[in-house]
């Protein structure tokens, strides 16, 4: 197959833009200014990007399954108790497709890729949305998602300025909302003793699933393996592809935890837990989506009409539309 496809260069840190470097990975780079079609072609041949595109590529097509098996076999669009399930399993789809379209496509410009994890990000905070299920008002919501999406946009902009303080505040981003949203859940599995606990056979895959959103947190922050040995990892085996598969099988349990407590929980859930309705689940998330991309296009238009483009080899003031 590869001699149909004519391979493209890759590149040493040293010969891309600074915008582009990503800690300890020293080669593998594709060529900043990639048209899309090199982009695409570029998922066949193995660069320092190939297994973050494939590992959330392939895993949107598991979740797609769940969601369509849910919305097709359980009759979910009539039933108000599947909808936040709805929800979680539709931002299951979008977060990895959102991520594998920002991997391929970030190489096109400087400008390009912010644009791309702008996407991305978005795309997290809906998820970090679909997980809070019906704890929330819709305000709570909506205020807590877009929280997460200024600040994750905001970031991407001083990433050029300081790149440290910039991950720092990536990773406060997305930590402090989840923590904050698992105080329930952690009380429940570490702490509640005797009457009024719930202990049922969901309590271990939520375990599960803190351990992976934990390991993903830990990936994510220290750039291990491939700190440890710059240049080893370039192109299998890196901090970000970890990240990505750790996410995923987190997800999974997550997916699994919910549907268990579904079954275990429903009398009471339907006693106890707050009413389930269009507006808390299936309309919060809309609006989100729509206030999500308006977010985006505030953000991405001064990047595509500002003089805003760090390439060195470009003029200074040079606008970002290539
Ligand atoms: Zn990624």
């Amino acid at each position: 197959m590869f001699s149909l496809i004519k391979l493209r260069r890759v590149f040493t840190v040293h010969q891309v833009p600074k915008a582009f470097h990503e800690d300890s990975i020293i080669s593998g780079y594709r060529h900043p200014r990639s048209s899309a079609t090199d982009c695409v072609l570029s998922l066949f041949q193995l660069t320092n990007e190939t297994l973050n595109v494939w590992t959330h590529f392939l895993p949107t097509w598991y979740f797609l399954w769940k969601l369509m098996t849910v919305l097709l076999m359980e009759d979910a669009l009539y039933d108000a108790f599947t909808w936040p399930l709805l929800v979680f399993l539709f931002s299951c789809c979008v977060y990895p497709l959102a991520s594998s379209c920002a991997h391929t496509f970030s190489t096109m410009s400087t400008c390009a890729r912010h644009i791309c994890y702008f996407f991305d990000y978005g795309a997290l905070s809906l998820y970090s949305l679909g997980k809070r299920g019906t704890h929330s008002t819709e305000t709570d919501v909506i205020i807590n998602e877009h929280k997460n999406v200024f600040l994750s946009l905001s970031v991407r902009f001083s990433e050029r300025q300081s790149p440290r303080l910039s991950k720092v505040l990536r990773i406060l981003a997305f930590a402090y909302p989840y923590l904050f949203d698992n105080i329930p859940l952690f009380y429940r599995l570490f702490l509640c003793v005797g009457e009024g606990c719930t202990d049922n056979e969901a309590n271990s895959i939520h375990v599960h699933h803190t351990l992976f959103a934990f390991l993903t947190g830990f990936l994510f922050a220290t750039h291990l393996p491939e700190r440890l040995a710059p240049g080893r990892f370039d192109y299998i085996g890196h901090s970000h592809q970890l990240f990505h598969v750790c996410a995923i099988i987190g997800t999974h349990f997550q997916m699994k935890a919910i549907e268990s407590d579904m079954v275990l929980r429903q009398s009471q859930l339907l006693v106890t837990a707050p009413p389930i309705t269009f507006n808390n689940t299936v309309g919060s998330s809309l609006v989100c989506v729509c206030i999500s991309l308006g977010i985006i296009c505030l953000y991405s238009l001064p990047l595509l009409y500002g003089s805003s483009e760090t390439h060195p080899a470009s003029a200074k003031g040079k606008k970002c539309k290539h």
